[in-house]
């Protein structure tokens, strides 16, 4: 179906972070399968987990015990708020599965009247029905009336306009760290921690999606640690299985706790292939100085991007984001970004689209200073000839 406006390449190999087409020709891959291909392609070590577990045994079913599968939830636990998790497909997998967290959670402890969601302008929470309302974009909501309800949306970074919301059916608050889809916004400094208080004053559940932000992007492991707080459940997803699907809902005991045998379910969730992936992931992720590395080479990322808006305004907005989910917002009329991201990717780069006119850059977490500066000059050169 023509569900995508799909550029003209298609790239047949991949290594580190790079690509090539069918001609041999190398890009620079800035864009990592949209944040999914968190480690480069064919990562020599998530290649001999796969393989090794592609000759053992790839699928039993979520009625018998995975080891793969207890041990990465074991490793997500002990490095993050949660105490159990459950596995998926898919972002918009685990944040559908969180909101029925969410409802069985209020209705299991004398709140059945307690279902609304509180969600934010700019929201991207993926593509069923029930993401799609909480998401509440109407370009992604047209013909699918009616629309599942029980959301209420309010501006991103406003905890005014937030309070105000809250009713006495008010279930949760959803909200992303920081925006990935809407252009790599940044909520002002401390939202997370006055979303964590509007909480724990109306006994209402904050509920992270991760799915973009999660494993190691921002260069904390997960990015609501740059707050200090703790959510009750997030959904985590991308990063995760560094271009493997899989995705989690990661909770505390007591939300966990109402999820009895039967009350949720997934064929293919947390397979033996996808775990198996998913701890290979990790094992490189919680390395001793990885998230170090990823946040020294975002810092020099940042670097070398932030002049650009300076040196070429007719093209370059702004530079905005945090970690290694940058964004750059084209100049001008709102379809820039598209013969931005045209130009890059003629020079070498692949970059993906992201709203707001922004041009977002989220590169493998594994990238070098060559790779920065690499970037930085193909962008220098697309920018000057767009200014010229
Ligand atoms: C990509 C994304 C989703 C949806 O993930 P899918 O795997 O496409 O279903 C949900 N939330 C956020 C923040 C995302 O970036």
């Amino acid at each position: 179906m023509s569900t995508y406006a799909r550029a003209p390449i298609s790239f047949e190999r991949g290594e580190g972070p790079y690509l090539f087409d069918g001609a041999g020709r190398r890009y620079l891959d800035f864009a990592a399968g949209v944040a999914v291909v968190s480690l480069g392609h064919c990562h020599p070590h998530l290649v001999a987990a796969l393989h090794v577990q592609a000759e053992t045994l790839w699928h039993t079913s979520n009625l018998y015990r995975i080891a793969g599968q207890e041990r990465l939830a074991a490793r997500l636990v002990e490095h993050s708020f949660a105490d159990k998790a459950f596995f998926c497909n898919s972002g918009a997998e685990a944040v559908e599965g969180g909101l029925k967290m969410v409802r069985r959670y209020h209705d299991e402890t004398g709140h059945p009247e307690r279902y609304r969601v509180i969600t934010f302008a700019g929201a991207f929470h993926g593509r069923t029905l029930a993401t799609l309302a909480a998401g509440g974009q109407a370009k992604h909501l047209a013909g699918y009336d009616p629309r599942v309800e029980g959301f209420d949306q309010v501006p991103y970074g406003d905890i005014e306009a937030t309070r105000r919301a809250i009713t006495k059916d008010t279930a949760a608050i959803l909200v992303e760290p920081l925006q990935g889809e809407a252009g790599a916004r940044v909520p002002p400094s401390g939202f997370l921690r006055a979303l964590r208080r509007l909480c724990d004053e109306h006994g209402l559940l904050l509920f992270l999606d991760e799915v973009q932000t999660g494993v190691g992007r921002t260069g904390r492991l997960f990015a609501y640690e740059w707050e200090g707080i703790k959510p009750d459940l997030m959904a985590v997803a991308k990063g995760l299985g560094g271009g493997f699907p899989i995705g989690a809902v990661l909770a505390t005991d007591a939300v966990a706790a109402v999820m009895t045998a039967g009350s949720h379910g997934s064929t293919f969730g947390g397979n033996l292939l996808a775990v198996a992936v998913g701890n290979a992931v990790l094992d490189v992720v919680l390395g001793e100085g990885f998230l170090e590395g990823v946040r020294r080479i975002a810092g020099a990322l940042s670097q070398r991007l932030a002049p650009l808006a300076s040196e070429y305004p007719s093209v370059i907005a702004e530079l905005r984001g945090s970690g290694l989910l940058l964004g750059l917002r084209a100049q001008g009329e709102a379809r820039n970004h598209a013969a931005l991201i045209e130009g890059l990717r003629n020079g070498g780069l692949v970059v993906a689209p992201a709203g707001d006119n922004v041009v977002r850059l989220v590169p493998p977490l594994v990238i070098d200073e060559s790779h920065v500066d690499e970037a930085g000059r193909i962008l220098e050169s697309v920018c000057r000839s767009l200014a010229s």
